[in-house]
């Protein structure tokens, strides 16, 4: 069965009676069947975002990680297109407007009741093994842990140790491919 996203509930980590979901400790698992549905999943995750935060994006490569980032892009009205990082390695996206004109409920619940802080959309690509002096090099670290900022790192596994010794608010999204359409995505 499938069911709409809209129905991912954040707070109980979960979608409404939905038997795709589970739920086991703090690792929220749920599963895709189109780029679109990764994208809707992605506008949902971002309005979870306070700002500061830093997801490192863990999957092979045509998992959908880009596409993930796209819906996070959706959800910040980001009008310009969000394609792959991978050679110019950083892609500064600014956030304009206010993007909570329609406050959800849940959103309301979490205490987002202004317009919303976040300003920049960065999205970083380390497939080329950027190391962190690379990072201060680019410029991207300036942006990690702003509260002005939420920053999505492709192949970014290896900055956990590093984003965490700095207490940066880090998430961990996994995508596996399951199926030519399918993905599994864990986050943590
Ligand atoms: P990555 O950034 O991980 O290398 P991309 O997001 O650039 O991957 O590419 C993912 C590709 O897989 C896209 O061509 C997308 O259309 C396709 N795709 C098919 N099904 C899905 C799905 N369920 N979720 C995400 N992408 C999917
Ligand atoms: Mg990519």
């Amino acid at each position: 069965m499938k069911r709409s996203l809209d129905t991912f509930d954040f707070a109980q980590g979960r979608f409404a009676r939905d038997d795709k979901f589970v739920h086991i400790c703090n690792v929220m698992k749920i599963k895709t069947s189109s780029y679109l549905e990764t994208q809707e999943f992605g506008k949902k995750f971002a309005e979870n975002l306070k700002g500061g935060e830093v997801v490192l994006l863990i999957g092979d490569l045509g998992a959908g990680k880009t596409t993930f980032v796209q819906g996070v892009g959706k959800f910040f009205k980001i009008k310009r297109n969000i394609t792959s990082p991978t050679f110019v390695l950083m892609k500064i996206y600014e956030v304009k407007g206010n993007y909570l004109k329609k406050i959800s409920p849940l959103a309301k619940k979490l205490g987002r009741d202004d317009n919303g802080g976040i300003k920049k959309l960065i999205h970083v690509d380390t497939y080329r093994g950027l190391e962190i002096n690379d990072l201060e090099n680019i410029g991207a670290l300036e942006f990690f842990g702003r509260d002005d900022c939420v920053c999505f790192v492709e192949w970014g596994a290896g900055l956990e140790k590093f984003l965490k010794s700095k207490k940066i608010k880090t998430i961990i999204l996994q995508i596996k491919n399951l199926s030519e359409n399918e993905r599994e995505i864990n986050i943590k």
